[in-house]
């Protein structure tokens, strides 16, 4: 008998970002900031090294009034003003589903609560094979079991493993809850084109005639695509979906607003039918009900006050980071490829992901750490967080890391 429930894995977190994270910060105080590398810190930084948090949003929370910070939110599924504005401005006029929004702490409740609540114990989840961390994690605080997909058929969406994938766990279960994380993938900076959106509704229809389909939609980086409101034309392609399959899309504050501390996001949930969005809906709502309550008051207000009155400015202030994330992408891809270092099909987003197995994977973390050069181990691959690195820091890494590479192979 343990004091935690039996059906619970007691093996300590494995945090593979934290602690390396802690020997970057050491090394750079022991040899100085300037001969370490440290690529591994997941959130936008500027060129001159700190953390950026735009002045928009931050002015915003600071001006409201003490009374708004200290209330508790108006419901437990978040202010109407809030799930107005974030339905607005996620899905920009390209949907025309039935839908509820229900705000949540982060992108990461969104998840979990989609993930906790739409299946049973013992059921499967469908995961990208390379993918952020807490996915899995999430699976196993459930007791669920997990199937993955390949995530690429050379430099393209593998829709043939995503498939076999489905099908497998069709056998078992009668229904699907799959995650896509696009766009702008963690940690291989993936998008989906339209028509591999378009193939793979297309698919979950045919599999939503035998079975239920949740089709999960982690957006968290959306606000970093590249083509910005292009990148939000792909959700008129889920006004396809089939009146068995309902599509939940995941939004996080965190990174479109630089406001990770605050803790605010929301779970869109949309179906052919308010039958479906109800049902989901009303259980969600129990769910925040059951384990946070509601909902960060204040992060909720500046949102919408950002929306309403500093649209502008927040948009500019935002393109200017877009700009230099793509700068930098750029810079460290193209060298990538000059001196051939393999890496995932990277489009957009916060990471390049360097493609390899995991035993060279293990060698090679180890030997970049040598060279004070920090990076995250992922599945099949090394993360290569560019959003926190200078372009100064870019500059040249590429062959640095290719020629590491060449001592251990
Ligand atoms: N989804 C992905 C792929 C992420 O990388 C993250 C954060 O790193 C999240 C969701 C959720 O972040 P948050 O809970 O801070 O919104």
């Amino acid at each position: 008998m343990s004091f935690v429930k039996e059906n619970v894995n007691r093996q300590p977190i494995v945090d593979t970002v934290f602690a390396i994270v802690k020997k970057a910060k050491e090394d750079k105080e022991k040899i100085g900031e300037e001969n370490v590398v440290d690529a591994t810190i997941g959130s936008l930084y500027n060129e001159q090294g700190s953390l950026v948090a735009l002045d928009s949003v931050f002015s915003s929370l600071k001006s409201l009034d003490n009374k708004v910070l200290a209330a508790y939110a108006a419901s437990f599924t978040g202010n109407d003003d809030f799930k107005d504005r974030v339905y607005k401005w996620v899905l920009n006029g390209n949907s025309h589903l039935h839908h509820e929004v229900i705000a949540t702490p982060g992108g990461t409740g969104a998840v979990a609560m989609t993930i906790q609540e739409c299946l049973d114990a013992g059921q499967t989840v469908i995961l990208p094979e390379i993918a952020w961390g807490s996915y899995n994690l999430m699976a196993q605080m459930n007791n669920l079991s997990v199937k993955t997909y390949a995530l690429f058929e050379e430099d393209h969406f593998n829709l043939t493993s995503f498939k076999e994938t489905c099908e497998q766990v069709m056998k078992e279960q009668d229904k699907l809850v799959i995650v896509i994380n696009d766009p702008c993938h963690n940690p291989t900076g993936y998008s989906l084109s339209s028509q591999e959106w378009k193939d793979v509704i297309a698919f979950l229809n045919e599999c939503s005639k035998t079975h239920k389909v949740v089709l999960l939609n982690d957006i968290a980086y959306i606000d970093f695509a590249y083509g910005q409101k292009l990148a939000k034309e792909y959700f008129s392609v889920f006004d396809d979906i089939s009146e068995n399959m309902a599509v939940i899309v995941a939004f996080s504050l965190s990174k479109s607003m630089t406001s990770y501390g605050l803790r605010c996001g929301a779970a869109i949930v949309m179906a052919q039918t308010e039958d479906i969005v109800q049902e989901l809906k009303i259980v969600f709502e129990k769910d925040a009900r059951a384990t946070w309550s509601n909902i960060n008051n204040g992060a909720m207000a500046a949102f919408v006050d950002v929306m309403d009155h500093h649209l502008k400015e927040y948009d500019q202030e935002r393109l200017q980071y877009v700009a230099l994330l793509k700068e930098r992408s750029e810079l460290f891809v193209k060298e990538a490829n000059e001196v051939g270092l393999k890496h995932y099909p990277y489009k957009e987003g916060f990471f390049v992901t360097l493609s390899m197995d995991n035993t060279t994977r293990d060698i090679y973390h180890e030997a970049l750490m040598k060279n004070h050069i920090y990076t995250v181990k992922v599945n099949k691959g090394i993360r290569v967080a560019v959003c926190s690195l200078s372009l100064d820091k870019i500059k040249g890494l590429a062959k640095k890391m290719k020629d590491i590479l060449d001592t251990i192979q």
